[in-house]
């Protein structure tokens, strides 16, 4: 049963988004309800998202992730997201199953990074380990595996109406419902 979500009364509602390892197209998609953000910025404020600059996210009432757990970097931004998010909402099915970038998961990580650089035209074959490049994982996990997530909105990505839809439940207080049109994906 997930937490229930009580909005704040008194104050705006904060909301954050973050990526993992996606392709940003579930954040085009919350970009997409278009005209709506308007209607949410009377009653919500954006805190780290795509519609500000701010790179490390305070307080939220609810967080949007989107992307798999592809590297150490990703686990570390995960587990800071969750801990300043009241509600954490996985967004989409790289963050909900891995999605596209899981799958690399039937292949073994070291032969996938010898396969790629030692094909690189012109150089010798040299796979990067400057101590600044986040490290791999071995596969790529989705969120849950990592993390508690309340909420789960599926698609790749989910439309714009299905956030809108999604959000607005949330924000009312009620259980989250998507109707089969929203979960239709063919
Ligand atoms: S679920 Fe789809 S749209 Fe969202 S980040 Fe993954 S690949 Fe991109």
């Amino acid at each position: 049963m997930p937490k229930a979500f009580h909005a704040p009364v008194g104050r705006k509602l904060k909301i954050a988004t973050a990526s993992l390892g996606g392709c940003f197209g579930c954040h085009m998609s919350l970009l997409d309800i278009d005209e709506r953000l308007l209607q949410l910025a009377e009653i919500a404020e954006f805190d780290r998202s795509p519609l500000t600059d701010i790179k490390h996210c305070g307080f939220a009432d609810i967080g949007l992730i989107e992307g798999a757990l592809c590297n150490a970097e990703n686990v570390h931004v995960l587990r800071e997201f969750r801990s300043h998010c009241t509600v954490l909402v996985a967004v989409g099915a790289c963050a909900i199953n891995g999605g596209l970038p899981a799958l690399r998961n039937r292949y073994d990580v070291g032969d996938i990074l010898e396969q790629v650089f030692s094909e690189k035209p012109g150089g010798p074959a040299c796979v990067p380990n400057d101590p600044e490049l986040p490290l791999l994982l071995d596969r790529c996990y989705p969120v849950n595996e990592v993390v508690r997530i309340d909420y789960f909105i599926p698609g790749c990505p989910p439309s714009a109406d299905t956030l809108w839809e999604y959000l607005n439940d949330l924000i009312a207080g009620r259980r989250p419902h998507l109707d089969y049109a929203h979960l239709h994906f063919d």
